[in-house]
């Protein structure tokens, strides 16, 4: 089994999508085995983020990641990085596959609902960064 950080970002929090999300990640054959809510400073999303520290989008990415709570998961399924990655679809919503979570609720390539780590190094760096071992069941 693999484990792999999900997001779901300020705009989903502030969109009441939390539900919508964990639902299509447990009908999926996902199981959430951690997960907490949190406000992120801007010093926190840009350690998150520091992988695009020197992209254009950067400063506004931050800001917005600070900008109010997200919800933050750990996910465990069998191929769990490529599944979730799937069921978020592409960064820009207007390339995502239809019935992604992105393509369904996105509304700008910024503001894109959910968040979920890319490979095994980055869930490891990723999980770690919000759940300490007792964090986590399973
Ligand atoms: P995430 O890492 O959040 O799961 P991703 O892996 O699909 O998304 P990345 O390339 O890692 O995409 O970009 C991280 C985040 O930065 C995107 O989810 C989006 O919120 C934002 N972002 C990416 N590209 C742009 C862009 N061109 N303009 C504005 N924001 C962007
Ligand atoms: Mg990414």
């Amino acid at each position: 089994m693999e484990k792999t950080l999900s997001i779901i970002k300020p705009d989903g929090v502030s969109r009441g999508l939390i539900g919508e999300v964990i639902r299509r990640f447990e009908k999926n054959d996902i199981r959430v085995i951690a997960m907490k809510m949190v406000w992120m400073t801007k010093k926190q999303a840009k350690g998150f983020y520091a992988v695009h520290e020197k992209r254009p989008f950067f400063e506004s990415l931050t800001d917005f990641m600070s900008s109010g709570p997200a919800v933050v998961m750990v996910l465990e399924a069998d191929n769990a990085i490529s599944k979730n990655r799937e069921l978020m679809g592409a960064t820009n919503f207007e390339e995502a596959e239809e019935g992604t979570i992105r393509r369904d609720f996105a509304t700008d390539i910024e503001k894109n609902v959910v968040h979920g780590s890319d490979s095994p190094e980055t869930a490891a760096f990723e999980i770690s960064y919000f759940f300490n071992a007792f964090e986590i069941a399973g």
